[in-house]
């Protein structure tokens, strides 16, 4: 439809932060429309990162598991196969679902959806061209910026995401490459580097620092999650930097050398995966047209309540500061708007929780033990291995280990890092703990039910401010 009457809020950018964002300020009153262009809405999040990546790494953890751990489980499995073609396809039924789904849901709280791409044409207009060809505008009281991010380049290496690719190659794969190189052990590279080894590639990660796992990974942690995705039989380089790349050939030939300088070898690859972080997109918005700048790293630049300069535009998400996740902009989204129609709004840095799903995931809240020592903090630590947790056992799978830092004074929890089995999901437990100021005792004083994962949760807390049982 074509937009006509002035909005309270226009939207640009229908990714996580600016969906919610949408549907937040419509179950609010607001007159709201959100401009997307990817076609589709959900951004990077449910099109081609957070929601097919998981689905990949859900249904290649299965096939491995069937082909390497089931026999000692008293299960006899016949001829194993991989149909690829059949799991993209479990993949992209998992994606049009839930981007449909908000769809409807912008129905339901009279968002209106602008298909087509927005830029400003003055500080209350947004110019649109539209997908399906054509123009229109539409002016808003209030403009929020929720363009994301994209990938990071790799100099000298161009993408052609078959031969070289980003995440999003790495969730469309046609088949099964033989060697796949990861530049960057953060997130991203160890997720879609599991994904392909599980399926049979031999994966080697190159990692320019001398642990992986990216920013705010505990170290102690890192090193435990890195033995164990060795295993499994992923290969890693740390403290190696590529120097360049050659992909004309066939195969993509990398230069590498230790990153203080050392000997240099040439790895060869059929798949080069580019994963050495993502930056903010704001091209083609036309923020020269209002006079906003970004800082040196491409975010846009905001106060403590999402405004830019131009008071009437906010901006949330991997745009603009912190880290890019999609719960953190998801309440970034919903706090924007509440600064809209009740002038406050509030999220809380110190616990945005972190996932990395492979397996065994690792999930964290708070400070890591490295952050703690830079800030001068006295701090204890407690920890419990799933080695000695029954519902671990029972399951065969006891790799990783729950570990708390907390106040060495107050015992207030300072931080809580976890490898092991349902990480992702045991850490909302810590985060709630984490948001209530809680202290390790009154977690350690809080019945957990026997036999599950949680017991280790609550052991680790109690071996902070005291002895756990059963270690
Ligand atoms: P985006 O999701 O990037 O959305 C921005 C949208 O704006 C895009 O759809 C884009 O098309 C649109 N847009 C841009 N410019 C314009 C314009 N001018 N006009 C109209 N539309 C425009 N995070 C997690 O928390 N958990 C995970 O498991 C996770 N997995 C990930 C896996 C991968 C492979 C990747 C790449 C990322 C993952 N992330 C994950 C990060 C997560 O996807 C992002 O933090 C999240 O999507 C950020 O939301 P956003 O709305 O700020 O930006
Ligand atoms: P990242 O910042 O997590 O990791 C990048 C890694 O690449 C770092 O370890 C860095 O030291 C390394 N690196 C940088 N330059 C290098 C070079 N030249 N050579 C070798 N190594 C180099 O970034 P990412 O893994 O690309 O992920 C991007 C963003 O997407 C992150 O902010 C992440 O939070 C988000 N994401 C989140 C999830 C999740 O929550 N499960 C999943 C995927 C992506």
């Amino acid at each position: 439809a074509t937009p006509t009457e002035e909005k309270d809020l226009v939207i640009v950018g229908g990714g996580v932060a600016g969906y919610v964002a949408a549907i937040k300020a419509g179950q609010e009153g607001l007159k709201v429309a959100c401009i997307e262009k990817r076609g589709s809405l959900g951004g990077t999040c449910l099109n081609v990162g957070c929601i097919p990546s998981k689905s990949l790494l859900n249904n290649s953890h299965l096939y491995h598991q069937i082909l390497h751990d089931t026999k000692n489980r008293g299960i006899e499995v016949g001829d194993v196969k991989l149909n690829l073609e059949q799991m993209m396809k479990a993949k992209d039924t998992s994606v049009s679902g839930l981007t449909k789904g908000i769809e409807f849901l912008f129905k339901k709280n009279n968002v209106e959806y602008i298909k087509g791409t927005g830029a400003f044409a003055d500080e209350h207009t947004i110019a649109v061209n539209l997908v399906d060809g054509g123009e229109t505008s539409v002016r808003g009281k209030n403009i929020f910026i929720a363009t994301g991010s994209e990938s990071t380049p790799f100099p000298g290496l161009e993408i052609d995401e078959k031969k070289v690719i980003t995440s999003t190659g790495a969730i469309a794969l046609k088949e099964v490459p033989k060697k796949m190189v990861v530049i960057g052990g953060g997130i991203i590279g160890l997720e879609m580097g599991s994904v392909w080894s599980r399926l049979g590639s031999e994966v080697t990660v190159v990692e320019f620092l001398g642990q992986i796992g990216g920013p705010g990974m505990d170290a102690e942690i890192s090193k435990n999650i890195q033995k164990t995705l060795g295993k499994q039989g992923m290969k890693f380089m740390l403290n190696t930097k590529v120097t360049q790349g050659d992909d004309s050939g066939e195969t993509v030939k990398l230069d590498v050398e230790a990153s203080k300088g050392g000997k240099a070898q040439t790895l060869d690859a059929d798949v080069v995966l580019v994963a050495i972080g993502r930056r903010p997109y704001t091209a083609g918005l036309g923020l020269d047209n209002i006079g906003l700048e970004t800082d040196n790293r491409g975010r846009l630049v905001i106060d403590s309540e999402y405004r830019t300069k131009i008071p009437h535009i906010r901006v949330i998400g991997d745009c603009t500061f912190g880290p890019m996740l999609a719960h953190k902009a998801e309440e970034e989204a919903v706090a924007a708007v509440e600064f809209l129609t009740k002038n406050y709004g509030h999220v809380n840095y110190n616990a945005i929780p972190s996932v990395m799903y492979t397996h065994p995931e690792v999930a964290w809240v708070g400070q890591n033990e490295a952050e703690l020592k830079e800030a001068g903090v006295k701090y204890k630590v407690g920890t419990f291995p799933f080695s000695a947790n029954s519902r671990a056992k029972t399951n065969l799978d006891t790799d990783g280990m729950v570990k708390f830092v907390a106040d060495a004074e107050t015992d207030r929890i300072l931080g809580i890092h976890i490898v092991g089995p349902n990480a992702g999901e045991m850490i909302a437990e810590g985060t709630l703990a984490l948001e209530y100021g809680a202290s390790t005792e009154d977690v350690g004083r809080t019945s957990h039910a026997h036999p599950t994962l949680a017991e280790a949760f609550k052991e680790a807390a109690m071996a902070t401010y005291g002895k756990a049982i059963h270690y």
